[in-house]
């Protein structure tokens, strides 16, 4: 069983198999897979608690309805390790609060119709054959709460959410790792490839190290002397007490004209906004949050979802919550997951606007790349793939980047 603690001198492991760097949920995936493999492993996180920076401000929702073929390929056998998480990990009865009450993708622009269709053609043609095409009227039977505006929609009922917290301590259980906490990775050490990771608690001597620093990644890929194209966005997300009115049987909802989106939470909602404005920031552990951002988003849903303009005008400040957390977009807005060519043992798997959904298959992906189980060539978001000039540019619903 995995141990997760803050080690002492006593406890400090001085050498591993690997060391990932990084305890939001895809290094803690990634150590999972590793550690199953039969890989001494060690995960070091600087904060106080795993799944604690990015993975705790996320929207927690998961998704199969991609347009891009890497992105499927990580997001259906992702989905599949969701739904048998317990039997995946190994602990009987591990509860991740799975619900899969479905993605809705809505808009009310006829020129989007045909882009709709689309979408789910190309699904269909990547093996998720359960998306579907609504028209407005289907969406409406399904759902009354959408307007009359509505004229087109896409959906997956097996799409949904979960509990972000959960998942990643299960997967932490579930593993033969140990996860060091408020231990900082300060510098990677090199030979003819890393031998090595200095943190604030000593050196770990290693030959293979994850950089799974999520918006920090560059950082740390830095410590190896390798640049990771990543650029950090600050997405904010906002929380609603229960209300009555609120549709607790309703799908994640998204307005993909505004690009605001909402699902039922606890009796109440979460809301969110990728604002397609927002600068690329520097990664960052306290992000700001804006006090007009909740009053945006619900006016932005209130446009779809016209019962959001009755509950905006009762909520009072002690019923909303906001949190923020950064998106980290690549050229091409899919992860970068593998090795470092020009510094053997040095992987990176980071790179995320969708980490959640993705990290299950993600991290095993690392683990068969450093076991030899794939060709590093059949793995398709390698980070070489930009100067190989084989790149994909994504273009699926709510990146947040037109
Ligand atoms: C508002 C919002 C909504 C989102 N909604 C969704 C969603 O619905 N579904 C989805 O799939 N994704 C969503 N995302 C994105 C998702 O949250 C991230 O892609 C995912 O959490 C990334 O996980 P991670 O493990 O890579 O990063 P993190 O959770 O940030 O973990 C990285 C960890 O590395 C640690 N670290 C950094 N540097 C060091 C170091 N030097 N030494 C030791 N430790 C270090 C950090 O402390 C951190 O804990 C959302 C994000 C936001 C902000």
């Amino acid at each position: 069983m995995g141990r997760v603690y803050i080690p002492t001198d006593e406890t400090f492991p001085r050498v591993a198999d690997v060391v990932v760097i990084g305890g939001g949920i895809v290094g803690v995936a990634t150590a999972f897979w590793l550690s199953r493999a039969g890989l001494d492993t060690v995960l070091v996180e600087m904060r106080d608690g795993l799944s604690t920076l990015t993975t705790a401000a996320s929207a927690e929702c998961f998704r199969a309805q991609f347009t891009e073929p890497a992105m499927v390929a990580l997001a259906k056998p992702s989905i599949e390790i969701f739904e048998n998480f317990a039997e995946v990990v190994g602990i009987p009865d591990y509860d991740i609060s799975l619900r899969q009450q479905g993605y809705l993708f809505m808009t009310d622009d006829p020129e989007m119709v045909g882009q709709l269709k689309a979408a789910v053609e190309k699904h269909h043609s990547l093996g998720v054959t359960d998306s579907e095409f609504l028209t407005g009227d289907e969406v409406r039977a399904r759902f009354p709460q959408v307007s009359p505006e509505v004229v087109a929609a896409t959906f997956r009922r097996r799409d949904g959410w979960l509990a972000c917290h959960e998942t990643t301590y299960g997967f932490a259980k579930g593993s033969n790792a140990c996860f060091l906490l408020r231990t900082k990775a300060t510098n990677i050490l090199l030979d003819e490839g890393v031998c090595g990771v200095e943190t604030t608690r000593g050196i770990i001597s290693t030959r293979i190290v994850v950089d799974a620093a999520g918006p920090f990644a560059a950082v740390v890929g830095k410590m190896a002397g390798v640049e990771v194209p990543i650029e950090p966005v600050r997405r904010q997300k906002v929380i609603v007490g229960p209300h009555e009115r609120i549709p607790q049987d309703a799908p994640m909802t998204i307005d993909l004209v505004n690009d605001a989106y909402w699902r039922p939470e606890v009796r109440g909602a979460l809301l969110g906004w990728v604002d397609p404005d927002e600068p690329v920031g520097e990664p960052a552990e306290n992000l700001p949050t804006d006090y007009f951002f909740p009053g945006i988003v619900l006016e932005k849903l209130a446009q779809l979802s016209p019962f959001w303009e009755e509950i905006a005008d009762g909520l009072k400040d002690a019923d909303v919550h906001i949190s923020a957390g950064q998106y980290c977009y690549t050229p091409d807005d899919q992860p970068l997951i593998g090795p470092v060519p020009e510094v053997p043992g040095f992987y990176l798997n980071c790179g995320y606007w969708a980490g959640v959904m993705l990290s299950p298959a993600a991290g095993k992906r690392v683990a068969d790349l450093v076991t030899g189980a794939m060709d590093p060539q059949d793995n398709p978001l390698r980070p070489t793939r930009y100067e190989e000039g084989v790149v994909v540019k994504g273009d699926s619903f709510l990146r947040g980047r037109r």
